[in-house]
Formats: structure tokens, sequence, C-alpha cells
């Protein structure tokens, strides 16, 4: 339920300006809702979101399927509804330098980020409170051991004391700023929605050429009566606008891509290495992009942040001292760990020239193995 700043005493046992819980969650992204879930079976939770409800992620909107397995593990469907047209996409890599394509068997469901987001927010209604427009600052430890966080709630500062702060806030997350750890390297992403001038492949096609510099890689995916361009570039690029302007321009002499009408510019993390995944310390829990849980080599997130959400909410759930729930929130998350040090491993030989050229020999069978895993 998202409320109102007034209805502020989520346990009703604080000060007007003050509220208490027992699990406060920063962020309301997949990672956070997930959590959020969790930690109800343990007491009070509240999330809160910088962003008014629902916000606007830029993103793909291809649910992998690990994300489906998730959901369909909590009972969850996802409406018909949100699907669009068409409904599922399958994964494509173009090498177009060296005129390379390799369909695959991997497919996504096909959505707009932002009814997936409001769909995924209505899941937590009477578990737990939401405030909106409301941002973390920083927070400090309290006598009795629990945690005060202090929050710019539509311009009011607020406190809210809590015995775990889960820090779901993202590539940029605050919260791991404020364990001392270094912030993320980011990927500048930039997504242009442009009408169609002709048939459009039914494929999530990814993309990558030289004759568009910084890029990391690019995809193109249909969404109704429209194409979703969408191009990641390498940390440090500068005027990623007028580079996507030059993408966009290279991209309709290959495919039927016409005007857009929407673009907007966002983040995603880079690891540097596997130290960058961190789970949390002390009653602060790290979780999805914050926790750096992301794959390094695909950007796929979604199912990343549903998993190590909901480890962190069941570490809370099974109560104990901070250590204990580190420690099952770490063991919780343990795969993800494994499976981003592997691709962290993998990624150099990807990118590299001999990479590709290996990549162009590779027997189909193994591209379609490997593509499950990246
Ligand atoms: C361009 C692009 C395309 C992508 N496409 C796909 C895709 O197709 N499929 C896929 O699986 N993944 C995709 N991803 C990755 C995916 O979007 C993320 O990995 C995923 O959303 C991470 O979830 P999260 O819950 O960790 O964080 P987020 O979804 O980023 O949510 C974090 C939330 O925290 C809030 N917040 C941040 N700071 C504060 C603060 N100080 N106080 C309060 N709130 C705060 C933000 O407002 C936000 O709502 C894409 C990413 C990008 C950038």
């Amino acid at each position: 339920m998202t409320t109102t700043l007034s209805s502020s005493s989520a346990s009703g046992a604080s000060p007007a300006d003050e509220t208490s819980v027992h699990t406060l969650v920063v962020g309301t992204g997949p990672a956070g809702i997930l959590a959020a879930l969790g930690a109800a079976a343990a007491g009070p939770v509240l999330m809160v979101d910088r962003f008014t409800l629902p916000r606007d992620k830029s993103c793909g909107g291809m649910i992998h399927p690990l994300s489906q397995q998730i959901f369909a593990e909590m009972g969850a469907t996802m409406p018909d509804d949100l699907l669009l047209d068409p409904q599922t996409v399958y994964f494509r890599y173009n090498d177009w330098d060296k005129h390379t394509t390799y369909d695959t068997k991997l497919g996504f469901l096909n959505v707009d980020r932002k009814p997936f987001d409001e769909w995924m927010t209505s899941l937590v209604d009477g578990k737990a409170d939401i405030w909106d427009a409301c941002e973390y600052r920083d927070h400090e430890q309290t006598p009795d051991g629990r945690l005060r966080v202090r929050l710019n709630a539509r311009g009011q500062e607020r406190f809210v004391t809590c015995d775990w702060l889960i820090g779901a806030d993202g590539s940029r997350s605050r919260v791991r700023r404020a364990l001392g750890l270094a912030p993320f390297d980011c990927y500048v992403t930039v997504q242009d929605y442009c009408l169609r001038s002709g048939p459009v492949d039914a494929v999530f096609d990814c993309f990558w050429t030289k004759e568009v510099p910084d890029l990391a890689i690019g995809y193109v995916i249909p969404k109704n009566e429209r194409a979703l361009v969408g191009l990641i570039y390498y940390p440090g690029t500068k005027r990623a606008h007028e580079q996507q302007d030059h993408a966009l321009e290279v991209l309709r002499q290959r495919l039927n891509i016409g005007e857009s009408i929407k673009r907007e510019a966002w983040s995603a993390l880079k690891h540097r290495n596997v130290r960058d995944i961190v789970s949390g310390r002390g009653q602060v829990l790290l979780v999805g992009e914050a926790g750096g849980f992301l794959s390094p080599t695909s950007g796929e997130g979604i199912s990343w942040a549903l998993d190590s959400g909901r480890s962190a909410g069941r570490a809370i759930a099974a109560g104990g001292v901070a250590e204990e729930v580190q420690a099952r929130h770490r063991r919780g998350t343990a795969h993800l760990r494994r499976m981003i040090a592997w691709r962290l491993r993998i990624y150099p030989v990807m990118n590299s020239r001999w990479g590709k050229t290996l990549f162009g020999i590779t027997p189909k069978f193994l591209i379609e193995s490997i593509t499950n895993h990246i």
C-alpha cells in the first residue's frame, strides 16, 4: 500500500515525526519488493523510493526464464495484459562486422517496465507500507543497537528507526556508499522508442559493430507497433546522445527503424571485479544492483534482483543476530556470486578481437548452450 506521509507510524510506537519498523527497505524495484515480502514475516516493513510511484525505470523489459521461475515459485502470476506483441522474443546475436548471426532458443517475455513494476509493487499490498518521493540520506546506530535512518520525504526531513535496513537502491546505491564501499563504475545507457518504417523481426536482436564507437552492446526489441532501440556505452562515454543519433543512422541502414518518439538515458553497473559483490554488513543487507547482483555479460538484472532480494527477506524472517542473518544472506546469494565470478572471467574473452573471431567459428549448438549461461 502506498501511504501518505501523515499516516507515518508503521508500528504506531513512535512520536509523530519518527517511525519505528522492523525492516526498512530503500528502493521499490524487484530486489526491494522480494526483500520486503520475505521480511514481512518478521515484523512491520516500510519501503521508501525517491521516485513517485509508479516509477519509470529505463529497461528493455525482457523477462528472463529465471525471473518467470521465481514468480512461479512465489505463486505470483504475471497478468496477461502486461505482455506486448510479440509476447515472447528469442535472443539473437549479430556481429555486423563479421556478418555473423546466431538465433537461439532463449525466449524472454516482452513487457513494458512501468506496468510490470506497478504489478510487482501490488504484490506487497497489505504486507508493507510504501512512502514514495522519499529519499534515503544516511543512517546511524542508536545506543540500543537499532538503526536510525534519515530520509528526505517530499522536502521534509524524517527519521525511521529499524532493526534491519535493506539497500535495494540500484546501481548508484547510497546505502552501499554509507557502508564505506566505493561506488560502481557505470555503463551509460540510452534507449529510443522508435516508430517502424517497415517490419521488424520478432526477436530480441542484440548487435555489436565497430561503426558505433564506445558500444558495449546494442539491442532492438519490437514492442507492439514500435521498436525499442537500446545501446549500452562503456563507462566514461562522452556525448552519449550524439553517439545515439549516429547509432540510429547506422541502424536505419540495416533495419526498419523510423523516427524516435521518446528517448531516455540511464546507467547500469559495471563490475570491476568479484569484490564488487557485497551482500551487506552488520544490520544492513544489500540486494539487487546495490549488492552487485546483475549479469556482467548480458546486463540482465531482474532475475538477479529477485533472487538476491528473496535471500535477504528470508534471512531476516529466520531471525537471529546480525552475524547469523548476514551469514544466511551470504549463503543465499553464494550461487549468484559464483555465476558472476564465472562471467567476469569470460567477459574479457568475449569482448576481445580473437574472442569475437572464436565466436564466429563456434558451432551453433555450443553458442546455444553458452547463451543460457550469460
Ligand atoms: C537500459 C537498461 C535496460 C535493461 N534491460 C533489462 C532487461 O531487459 N531485463 C532485465 O532483466 N534487466 C534489465 N536491466 C537491468 C535491470 O533493470 C536492473 O538490474 C534491475 O531493475 C535491478 O533491480 P533493483 O531492484 O536492484 O534496482 P532498481 O530496479 O534500479 O530499483 C532501485 C530503486 O531504488 C530507488 N532509489 C535509488 N536511490 C534511492 C534513495 N537514495 N532513496 C530512496 N530510493 C532510492 C530508485 O528510485 C529505484 O526505484 C536493464 C537496465 C538498464 C539500465
